[in-house]
């Protein structure tokens, strides 16, 4: 089951760890395309030692240093989102890895999707955006779409096997972050370097704050829904500090089934790239005995008001998780800069949200629109906020 696959955020936590994979189990995946954003060093380096038919960066400033780099290594180096976009096209791709972090990573996966190709889904934010498009169009091309994200990994896991029409609820853990006992007054005025220590997961910095306001579960229920047709109701979160069940499914006749591992991604990213097999690895194993004990706490909506803003945006349907996604984009960027508190991150959201005009069409056209326009609302509110 030899696959060739294409990295699109190669240099990126995901990206990083894929690679690792790639070298470990060199008679299961070749790369065949290497894709990032501005970290041309890394890229290079990459690229010499796995050799593959193309590198891309996203940020066309880089492409002269990357070339310089790479030449006379019979590798084509290319530049640009289009770039990007029209690899994942080439007949000699089995799987795309989407790894890009945000909005940037929908073109791409969807040409890919639009192609047939079978996808190792970690950019959670395409679904977001667009999961009724993406889901259509999968069901037309017979894209098979595997999550990365943990979460979805494990229902997935949970589901295999089961017959259709019988899931009650699914259940996404949610660690917590680092503020999950942090009191309210306190989290006013958290730093970006407090929200960027993650207990139990390493990650690349968007990922962490979103997890650290919750905002990440709100993306991950809505991605669950579109990955599993699944409704908003039934779709629970729980706080589960340990990260060692990764989410649980709740069947019709009262059965429960979970799944466990250490909170580490190598995991869900190779079942992904190796489903339905399984492959033996060297991965660290769970002991239940020395974790001691699992606990489990509800979410608390009034200090992570990410959560039910991201569930409102699912209910109302259409352009409105693009336009949830497009702001939180934004009130990470700022918050990362120091430029605003840590609750002014949902404050935006709220605000762009209540500002956004509903469209129900799922297109690409739509989702730019949302997109430009949700940014905009962002950066003024933003720049209101800092004037106060
Ligand atoms: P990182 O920030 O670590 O990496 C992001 C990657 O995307 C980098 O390679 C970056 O390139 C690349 N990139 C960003 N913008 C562009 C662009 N315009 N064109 C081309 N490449 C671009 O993110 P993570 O690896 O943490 O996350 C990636 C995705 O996976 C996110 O959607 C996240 O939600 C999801 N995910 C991550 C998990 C994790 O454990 N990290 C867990 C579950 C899901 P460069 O750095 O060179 O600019």
């Amino acid at each position: 089951m030899h696959k060739r696959l294409a990295i699109l955020g190669s240099t990126g936590s995901i990206g990083t760890q894929t690679l690792g994979i790639v070298s470990r189990h060199p008679d299961l995946f070749s790369v065949d395309t290497l894709a990032a954003g501005s970290n041309a060093a890394l890229l290079a380096e990459q690229a010499k030692l796995h050799r593959p038919a193309r590198v891309i960066i996203g940020n066309e400033a880089f492409y002269a240093m990357l070339s310089n780099e790479l030449s006379g290594l019979g590798i084509e180096v290319l530049a640009g989102q289009d770039a990007i976009e029209e690899s994942v096209r080439a007949g000699t791709v089995d799987t795309v890895v989407a790894a890009m972090v945000g909005f940037a990573g929908l073109r791409p996966t969807a040409a890919a999707v639009a192609a047939g190709k079978e996808i190792a889904l970690a950019n959670k934010e395409t679904l977001v955006v667009a999961g009724e498009m993406i889901t259509s169009i999968a069901a037309e091309t017979g894209s098979r779409l595997l999550p990365v994200d943990s979460e979805h990994s494990a229902i997935m896991q949970c589901l295999n096997g089961e017959p259709e029409g019988m899931v009650e609820k699914i259940i996404l853990t949610a660690s917590g972050g680092p503020f999950r006992t942090t009191p309210a007054h306190r989290l006013a005025r958290v730093t970006p370097l407090e929200a960027l220590r993650h207990p139990n997961w390493s990650m690349g910095s968007k990922i962490t704050i979103d997890s650290a306001t919750m905002m990440n579960k709100g993306l991950e229920v809505i991605e669950a829904h579109w990955l599993f047709g699944t409704p908003e109701e039934k779709i629970e979160v729980i706080i589960h500090p340990q990260s060692i069940i990764h989410s649980l499914v709740q069947f019709s006749d009262g059965s429960v089934k979970a799944q466990l591992g250490v909170p580490d991604m190598r995991l869900p990213i190779i079942y992904a790239l190796t489903y339905p097999e399984r492959v033996q690895t060297g991965l660290p194993r769970p002991s239940l005995t020395e974790t001691g004990s699992l606990t489990f706490e509800e979410p608390d909506p009034e200090r992570f008001r990410c959560l039910p803003l991201a569930r409102t945006a699912l209910r109302r349907g259409g352009n409105m998780p693009c336009a949830l996604n497009a702001a939180n984009e934004v009130a990470v960027a700022a918050f990362l800069h120091n430029e605003i508190g840590f609750f002014d991150i949902a404050g935006t959201v709220e605000h762009v949200l209540e500002k956004t005009d509903f469209e129900s069409e799922a297109s690409l056209e739509v989702y730019h629109e949302t997109d430009r326009r949700s940014r905009s609302l962002a950066t003024e509110y933003i720049r209101k906020l800092k004037k106060k």
